[in-house]
């Protein structure tokens, strides 16, 4: 199973009902999409899980304010009719567009040649349905870069330009954490936090407590970054904070090609069944 995954609506590279076919052909008995900002694979997905075995959990990943480090929360089981939290989501997904000419304006400064309509392209790869419905990211721009031969990978335009710290780094429009565990308990989604290593180790245990005061139910412990040492911390955390334990690979497909759906990196993230069960019956009543 993989709790966190992600495809081409907006920066993985698996078109949904790919996905689902590379989950069915793993063997998964579940697979969440789970992608950034947005919720438009999910009817492509299901569409392509109706009668195969493989269980589609609709999720979306939100990029949340916090004082260091990047803090990011999953939201899973939300309404994707629900108006008031799609009209949540669409600020910050709409707030990329800007963030991408910015981020273009200055790769452009430092001599690089690439557009914006470049990066539209790579978006557009895959992808089906409305643009406006799309996320559109940093790993569009990488990829606009590698198909320029500016660089070599992904992770080499991250390392050069795109990350944090770098030349042609912007920061993007985030949800207050209050904001975004309301929106996904609102729509009656089980709010998670996601990969806690990308938080500062210090900062840790002070966020998973301001947010589970807002009503966070869960954290994703089996991840591909996280080291046995991390996971045993954060399994004590959640013990201590009454969370659910969860899990995933956050698979990016060709965007992060070492990282395989359902096993993660070299089969670090394994899920067993019993992560979704707990998510489930934390669903809001
Ligand atoms: P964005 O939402 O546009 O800020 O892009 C965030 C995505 O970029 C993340 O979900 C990762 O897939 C990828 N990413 C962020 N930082 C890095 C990094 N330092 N190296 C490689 N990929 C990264
Ligand atoms: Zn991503
Ligand atoms: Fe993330
Ligand atoms: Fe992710």
């Amino acid at each position: 199973m993989d709790l966190h995954a992600h495809t081409t609506a907006s920066d993985g590279t698996a078109a949904p009902e790919d996905l689902v076919a590379l989950a069915r052909a793993r063997g998964l008995a579940a697979v969440a999409v789970t992608d950034h900002d947005t919720l438009a694979a999910l009817p492509a997905a299901r569409a392509a899980a109706a009668g195969t075995g493989v269980e589609v959990v609709p999720g979306v990943e939100l990029s949340v304010d916090a004082a260091r480090g990047q803090l990011h929360l999953l939201g899973y089981y939300v309404d994707a009719t629900d108006d008031r939290f799609l009209q949540v989501i669409a600020a910050p997904r709409a707030a990329r567009g800007p963030r991408n000419a910015s981020i273009v304006e200055r790769l452009r400064a430092l001599g690089v040649d690439v557009t914006l309509a470049d990066v539209e392209t790579e978006a557009a790869r895959g992808a089906s349905g409305r643009a406006s419905e799309r996320s559109v990211g940093r790993p569009h721009i990488a990829s606009a870069l590698v198909r320029k031969g500016v660089v070599a990978s992904v992770q080499e335009a991250f390392d050069r330009y795109l990350g944090e710290g770098k030349p042609a780094h912007v920061p993007k429009t985030k949800l207050t954490p209050a904001d975004a565990v309301r929106a996904v308990r609102a729509a009656g989604g089980v709010p998670v936090l996601a990969h806690p290593f990308s938080l500062p180790a210090e900062d840790r245990r002070g966020v998973i407590t301001d947010l589970k005061r807002l009503g966070l139910e869960g954290v994703e412990v089996i991840y591909p970054k996280h080291d046995a040492k991390l996971r045993e911390e954060l399994t004590a955390l959640a013990r201590e904070f009454d969370l659910a334990v969860t899990g995933g690979s956050d698979y990016h497909g060709a965007n992060k090609p070492d990282i395989d759906l359902g096993t993660g990196r070299n089969g670090n993230t394994r899920v067993p069944y019993s992560c979704l069960e707990a998510v489930r019956e934390r669903k809001p009543r």
